[in-house]
């Protein structure tokens, strides 16, 4: 794989993928993003994750998501996507949105976490080296910082953009008592907050119940929708217990304890609605998200092709009847 030369699919947006505008900016996004948390570090396959990005390309997906501690190891993430970079996509480029986040952990001592000035200028340009690039399209102050004043963080984020290094800024995990402040201080300094980042699905609606939704809603400021499978626990992969290769078998971040027999039946019966739907059940938790005009795009994590192009799917059928939401609400809260 890694020297097989690559022409992009020319159908790549014949697809039906459907690109819905970032709040009220001029920018879209694809309903379908890929995110390259897990499955794109050194520990994983690389030719793998080359052909899940290549399909993911070709099938539409033109927003990839990154941030500077994916791998693991740390940074390897954008590492990959740099050798992608020169493998398969440089003549791209300008079809690609490519997002990098700082705001956790990233090097020893005082100036690699949370949200300085220092940390969050240093440390997007170390992505741009890993992910040789000039230039990311969208970078996100990844969690705020209580111990640093917001006007500082979010300065440091105009002045990225006044530097050429990003098109645009977002923010990520914001709580939502900090959001008036954030958008309206972007937005008075001529760089407006293009994305709040949250995780939302099925299982957890945080970011509705908090009042995060609506403020973006309101502001102009689109939302992309992390773990938006839940890390794969709203999919088929667990009807029938834990696949050696899933993420669930390496116990990290999802837990097998997750797996109790109440939560294998609420699967199985979302899963009976999805089928009844002629979905399967990840394209039914998608669809679920996207049937709310407030969700600019999903960002599902693939460790496959094959994933992906079950995933993209889901842009088929988001609609829903009211028996069904209820249901589902019913199963899944
Ligand atoms: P998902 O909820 O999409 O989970 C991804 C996992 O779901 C995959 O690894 C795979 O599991 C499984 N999966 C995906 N498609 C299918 C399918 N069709 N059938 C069966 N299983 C499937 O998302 P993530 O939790 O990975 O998060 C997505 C992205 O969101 C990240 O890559 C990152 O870009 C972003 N993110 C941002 C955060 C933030 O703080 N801002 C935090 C977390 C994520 P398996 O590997 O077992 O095959």
């Amino acid at each position: 794989m890694e020297g097989t030369p690559y022409k992009a699919a020319q159908t790549r947006y014949d697809g039906g993928m459907p690109y819905f505008r970032c709040g009220r900016s001029g920018v879209k996004l694809p309903a379908v993003s890929l995110g390259f948390w897990h499955n794109f570090g050194s520990v994983d396959d690389f030719d793998k994750a080359h052909a899940t990005a290549r399909c993911a390309f070709d099938n539409g997906i033109t927003c990839f998501d990154l941030a500077n501690n994916y791998g693991p190891e740390y940074g390897t993430a954008e590492e990959n996507l740099g050798r992608m970079m020169d493998l398969s996509f440089r003549p791209y480029r300008d079809e690609l949105f490519i997002t990098t986040k700082a705001g956790y952990d990233m090097w020893p001592g005082p100036y690699g976490d949370w949200g300085s000035r220092k940390y969050l200028m240093s440390s997007l340009d170390q992505s741009l080296k890993r992910m040789r690039l000039e230039y990311v399209d969208l970078f996100y102050s990844h969690r705020y910082d209580p111990e640093t004043p917001l006007q500082e963080t979010m300065q440091a984020l105009v002045d990225i953009v006044r530097q050429g290094k990003a098109l645009y800024v977002g923010i990520s995990n914001y709580p939502v008592e900090t959001l008036d402040f954030c958008f309206s201080y972007l937005r008075a300094h001529d760089v407006p907050c293009l994305i709040y980042q949250g995780r939302y699905n099925l299982m957890d609606r945080r970011v509705e119940e908090s009042g995060i939704l609506d403020k973006c809603l309101e502001a102009g400021v689109g939302f992309t929708a992390f773990s938006p499978l839940n890390q794969g626990l709203l999919s088929d992969r667990y009807l029938r217990g834990i696949p050696a290769d899933s993420r669930m078998a390496r116990n990290h971040f999802l837990k097998k304890e997750v797996l109790t027999m109440d939560m294998v039946s609420r699967l199985q019966r979302l899963n009976d609605i999805a089928t009844a739907r002629s979905q399967t059940l990840s394209e039914m938790a998608l669809a679920w998200l996207l049937k709310d005009s407030a969700v600019t795009s999903v960002l599902v994590g693939a460790s496959s092709p094959e994933q992906i192009l079950t995933d993209i799917k889901a842009v088929n059928n988001t609609g829903f009847t009211a028996d069904e939401l209820y249901e589902i609400d019913k199963l899944s809260r």
